[in-house]
């Protein structure tokens, strides 16, 4: 049962346009004992991503000769959600911290580094909706800024439908409420989808119509991050 309407006279209930993202702001390098690290906020969500590495893969028996490989924890802090987390991994950050790592995976050179290991970590700060994609768009960025070699960053959003209305980038209302919704990454340039997850219902239509959505607005994410390392590099 809802609580209360998502969709008012065409707007959501934070003022938003159905294809509206919220305020989106990124930082680089935040963490200084990081190899790369970056800082993430759709609206409330915020994630700070750390990349540690290249480095040598201890213990040894994990280390895969013909390539390197990529860790990832994403952790939701215990005071980031009204109701604090407790605090350590449960089932739902196990399995957010491996879709993101399958996210991002497809852009890195792992093969460059035998025996290797990538970490990086996405600490989620304050939780409002979408805070694993918000954490996929951090990793990207922290990744880029730690130079790791890459194919293409990889730009993410959420997707669904609420109140009988497909909007794009769920805050937490909007996500506990909806009808559906899909989280969604893909590296821009090579056009590739690497990170596809739906909840509830949606017709082959209405699919196709979000996935499009996304698509668009990942390439509006996609700018953001260019610019923010373009920025940072030129020292802005
Ligand atoms: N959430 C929460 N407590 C939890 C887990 C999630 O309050 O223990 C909220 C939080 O705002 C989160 C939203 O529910 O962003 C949606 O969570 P979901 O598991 O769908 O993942 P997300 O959309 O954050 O990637």
């Amino acid at each position: 049962m809802k609580e209360e309407k998502l969709m008012v006279d065409g707007k959501r209930i934070d003022g938003r346009l159905p294809e509206q993202l919220r305020d989106i702001k990124m930082k680089l390098n935040v963490v200084t004992r990081a190899n790369g690290s970056a800082e993430v906020k759709f609206g409330k969500t915020t994630a700070i991503a750390s990349v540690h590495g290249p480095r040598a893969l201890f213990p040894r028996y994990l280390q895969e000769s013909g390539t390197g490989i990529l860790r990832i924890r994403y952790n939701m802090a215990p005071f980031s959600v009204n109701d604090r987390k407790s605090p350590g991994p449960d089932r739902r950050s196990t399995e957010i911290s491996k879709v993101i790592r399958l996210a991002l995976g497809p852009t890195i050179f792992l093969e460059d580094f035998p025996k290797i290991t990538i970490d990086g970590f996405a600490e989620i700060i304050e939780a409002d909706g979408s805070t694993r994609v918000t954490a996929i768009n951090a990793l990207s960025l922290a990744l880029a800024a730690a130079g790791i070699p890459m194919e293409d960053l990889v730009a993410s959003c959420s997707v669904g439908k609420i109140d009988g209305t497909l909007v794009v980038d769920l805050n937490g209302k909007e996500d506990n409420n909806s009808e559906a919704d899909m989280a969604f990454a893909m590296l821009p340039n090579k056009g590739v989808i690497s990170l596809l997850q739906m909840d509830g219902a949606l017709t082959k239509k209405e699919v196709l119509k979000l996935l499009q959505s996304a698509k668009e607005s990942c390439m509006k994410i996609y700018e953001m991050q260019i610019k923010v390392l373009k920025d940072f590099y030129k020292g802005e």
